[in-house]
């Protein structure tokens, strides 16, 4: 038995395929993981890698910005307005990002839009393997 799953933007389904689990960083309710038989769930997603593992341990690894995630029937439902793929991701670009980020940041430790990219920059480092 396997979990499918599925990444959905408003404009299309950016993956759709098995996994034996799916681990998410939820706003409020931390890292959860989500197997077969997982009781229906709704929550909101962090800025933050989803991950998701087959039965021979071989990871995908999703940039999620932001969205949800609904568990129901053994169907995971990411909705996510932008997502990447590691394949998808630049990395120049986002390290250009997260070096752009870092300098606002340098400048006033509490800009809010620059601490959202930084977030986003890591992410897409961290699910490109190259953080
Ligand atoms: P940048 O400053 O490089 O534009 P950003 O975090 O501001 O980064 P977003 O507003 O989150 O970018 O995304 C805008 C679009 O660009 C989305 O479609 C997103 O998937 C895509 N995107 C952003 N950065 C990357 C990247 N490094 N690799 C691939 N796609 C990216």
């Amino acid at each position: 038995m396997t979990l499918s799953v599925q990444l959905v933007s408003p404009e299309r389904i950016l993956f759709e395929g098995e996994a034996q689990i799916v681990v998410a960083r939820t706003i409020g309710g931390g890292d959860i993981a989500f197997e077969t038989g997982h009781a229906p769930f709704l929550g909101a997603l962090q800025v933050w890698p989803v991950v998701l593992r087959d039965e021979t341990g071989t990871e995908t690894r999703i940039a999620s910005h932001g969205g949800f995630v609904q568990v129901a029937d053994d169907r995971v439902i990411i909705l996510s307005d932008v997502a990447e793929l590691g394949p998808d991701i630049d990395v120049t670009r986002a390290q250009a990002a997260l070096a752009r980020a870092e300098s606002a940041l340098d400048t006033d430790a509490d800009d809010a839009a620059a601490t959202a990219a930084l977030q986003r920059a890591r992410t897409r480092l961290e699910v490109a393997g190259a953080a």
